[in-house]
């Protein structure tokens, strides 16, 4: 989709949003785990025998340093219980607004999978806006958490929507 700019007054092209579909938490479950697991468009809860999994359905936006725009991420975290129960009895709460600590749970290319676990977050829930959006905690040594706070180019944001888009 092409749209004029209103920063510069150029065509550009509208980037499309990154999405992982679910947690990769429960990408990794069996067929017969799914079949378990509770999974909609922002929500997911995954029960094993000792333990429950929450997560809701995030935005992350990476800067692009030499463009007009930024390459938005349709991410999951793992909310506390309490958090989580909380954000859905809120969900059509439109003035809701708050913070909560959340797990970063997808493995996002080209970052080796170890980079993308045990990522601490702030998630900012403002329901007037949509989808929460989430902020990486600090992390030494960590090339997505360096990427987000320092920005890619547009060649490498480009790179990355032809993957996805798998051309
Ligand atoms: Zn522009």
């Amino acid at each position: 989709m092409n749209y004029t700019c209103a920063n510069c007054g150029q065509e550009h092209d509208d980037w499309p949003a990154l999405v992982y579909p679910t947690p990769l938490s429960y990408a990794e479950l069996t067929d017969e785990e799914k079949k378990k697991a509770e999974l909609t468009s922002d929500l997911c809860v995954i029960q094993n025998p000792t333990d429950t999994y929450y997560f809701v359905r995030v935005v992350l936006i990476q800067t692009v340093v030499d463009a007009c725009q930024d390459l938005d991420y349709g991410v999951w975290v793992s909310l506390s219980e309490k958090s989580f129960k909380e954000y859905c009895d809120n969900y059509d709460n439109k003035e809701f607004k708050t913070t909560y600590f959340g797990w970063f749970n997808n493995h996002i290319a080209p970052y080796p999978f170890e980079t993308c676990m045990g990522i601490g977050t702030n998630v900012e829930v403002d329901n007037e806006r949509g989808r929460p959006f989430i902020y990486l905690h600090q992390k030494e040594n960590n090339d997505l958490v360096h990427d987000f706070y320092t920005g890619i180019t547009t060649e490498e944001a480009t790179r990355r929507i032809k993957v996805a888009l798998g051309n």
